[in-house]
């Protein structure tokens, strides 16, 4: 298997780049917000607790977004690889994560981080707000509050995988194919393959 995490804070084009990187390369696009916004579209049990937490820009537990990753992969054992975007998040997210993947005998082949300036962010996300139906991204103090979990909780998971020298940061303004290009030339030099 070859499995990637991308990495970057909220607004830094994460999707954008997962739907083009999964159709190149064939992975799993395992995001987490994309799964909790479909439990709450199901209005599950599950849903219904995360979002009090997303509503107001806080992490969902650990235990919760860990278990669900868990039977994610459980529904898709025989794939490639796993594109996981947005998650982990946490350091112990990480560190559940490095152990679930070992005890399937595989790993993280690399982090790879869009690097985008706040100004640029919050433009984005507000613009997004107009578009996407997110509630979290209409309101300027919920998308802060974003930005500051994603420095004190987030931030340290790329010291994580940094130890681990699997960490890379990749430019994440200017035009979707030029980001998308960058992303596949550090791809493809971890997979050893000509690039297409
Ligand atoms: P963004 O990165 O733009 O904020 P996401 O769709 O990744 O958007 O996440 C939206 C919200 O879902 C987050 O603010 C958080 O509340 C919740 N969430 C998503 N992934 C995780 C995760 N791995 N751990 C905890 N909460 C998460």
């Amino acid at each position: 298997m070859f499995n990637l995490i991308l990495f970057g804070p909220p607004g830094s084009g994460k999707g954008t780049q997962s739907d083009k990187l999964v159709e190149k390369y064939g992975l799993i696009h395992l995001s987490t917000g994309n799964l909790l916004r479909q439990e709450i579209a199901d209005k599950t049990p599950l849903g219904l607790e995360a979002k009090s937490f997303m509503d107001k820009g806080q992490l969902v537990p650990d235990e919760v977004v860990i278990g669900m990753v868990d039977s994610y992969f459980d529904h898709h054992k025989d794939t490639k690889g796993f594109l996981f975007d947005g998650f982990p998040r946490t350091v112990a997210q990480a560190e559940a994560l490095d152990k679930l993947l070992k005890l399937k005998k595989t790993e993280i082949a690399a982090v790879l981080a869009l690097e985008v300036s706040e100004e640029e962010l919050v433009k984005r996300l507000l613009n997004r707000g107009k578009t996407s139906g997110r509630s979290d991204d209409t309101n300027e103090a919920v998308i802060r509050k974003r930005f500051a979990v994603y420095s004190n909780e987030t931030t340290p998971v790329a010291e994580h995988y940094r130890k681990a020298r699997k960490f890379q940061s990749v430019k994440g303004e200017g035009s979707v194919d030029h980001i998308f290009s960058s992303v596949c030339e550090a791809i493809d030099k971890k997979m050893r393959l000509p690039r297409v």
